[in-house]
């Protein structure tokens, strides 16, 4: 028989587990610090559970962490992790130190992705499927038992996958993320970055839950921004605009603008003066990035020349700017690189 894995278990569905078994709620909390805290994943050594109760989660559960296929180490010091799913597919999660001290997970909330973002590797593998609670965690979890507690201290939802198109499994993984016998990071920790999900924006104000998020804007013109980000289709520059509104409004959180820039296409005044005006009336700050390029894609990398004139045009003009350095480029763990690329070697 095939064990249950409790990787991804809340506290809450702990505590259902243990009334399943005839036991107490109460060992449902227990067991949760035990796994997420202490780290003790032999149920054998969970001493505050009865010896039988012990030796049932032995039999029929375990705590299976993910499985890490390949490492890749940039010359920055950006490490890319590519863990082989249970059903054989490709996750790529991504370890960012920096100058401040900061360790920066970028995690991924899907494989692959529907939204197809034409200058997104990840875009590119296509429809894959969410992942699980325990499979977002669980790239925390690897993390955490090699390095230790201070593995990382800041998460950003911006690897594979839109996570506001899997909604109920990241909040399931923040719901642990955050718990204080969980992994214990602090909700203004952690960013969920979204391609512009209007639905996903005001449940996430809706649901309270005091993380910050990002959006990847990347053109504040709707005719232009359809020309990269096939879900400006759907949900259109001035529906986003609202939701943010709404999302600033609940939460009073400001939001964080990513906008990447491209070689002649979004590298404006034009394009300074679209940004100044879509962003009235939104607490925001906006990130400027370089795109980094991505094989077979047609867009080019603008010169650091163009990235500071930008930045400079905009800085008057908008709340606060910042430009981001890539990080990672030479092992494909850059924004808009992943692609599980060792899968199809
Ligand atoms: S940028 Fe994000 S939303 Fe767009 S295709 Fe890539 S992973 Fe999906």
């Amino acid at each position: 028989m095939s064990k249950t894995n409790l990787l991804g278990y809340t506290p809450q569905q702990l505590e259902n587990l243990m009334l399943s078994l005839g036991e107490r709620a109460y060992h449902g909390r227990q067991l949760f610090k035990w796994l997420y805290k202490q780290r003790q994943y032999d149920f054998s050594l969970i001493t505050d559970l009865s010896k039988d109760l012990r030796n049932r989660l032995q039999r029929e559960y375990d705590f299976e962490g993910l499985s890490l296929q390949r490492e890749d180490l940039s010359v920055d010091g950006t490490r890319k992790f590519l863990f082989r799913l249970d059903d054989g597919l490709p996750l790529e999660t991504v370890l960012i130190p920096d100058e401040a001290g900061r360790q920066t997970v970028c995690v991924s909330s899907q494989v692959g992705c529907v939204l197809g973002c034409h200058f997104c590797a990840t875009g590119g593998m296509g429809q894959g499927r969410n992942l699980t609670a325990g499979e977002i965690v669980g790239q925390l979890i690897y993390l955490r038992d090699r390095y230790g507690d201070g593995a990382f201290t800041n998460i950003v939802m911006m690897g594979m996958g839109e996570p506001l198109l899997n909604l109920d499994n990241v909040v399931q993984a923040l719901s642990i993320i955050s718990a204080g016998d969980g992994l214990s990071v602090s909700a203004k920790k952690v960013t969920v970055s979204t391609a512009g999900i209007v639905p996903g924006i005001k449940q996430l104000a809706d649901l309270k839950l005091k993380v910050r998020l990002a959006v990847s804007l990347n053109a504040a013109l709707q005719e232009k921004r359809l020309q990269i980000m096939p879900i400006a289709r759907k949900y259109p520059l001035d529906r986003l605009v609202e939701a943010l509104k709404y999302y600033t409004d609940k939460t009073k959180f400001r939001v964080t603008f990513e906008y990447i820039l491209f070689e002649g296409f979004n590298d404006t005044i034009e394009d300074v003066m679209a940004i100044s005006r879509l962003i009235r009336g939104i607490p925001c700050k906006i990130n400027l990035l370089a795109y980094n390029p991505v094989g077979g894609l047609d867009f080019d990398r603008p010169g650091d020349d163009t990235v500071d004139w930008f930045a400079k045009q905009l800085y008057p003009r908008a709340p606060a700017v910042t430009v981001r350095k890539s990080r990672g480029i030479d092992i494909g763990a850059a924004c808009g690189q992943l692609a599980a690329i060792s899968d199809k070697e």
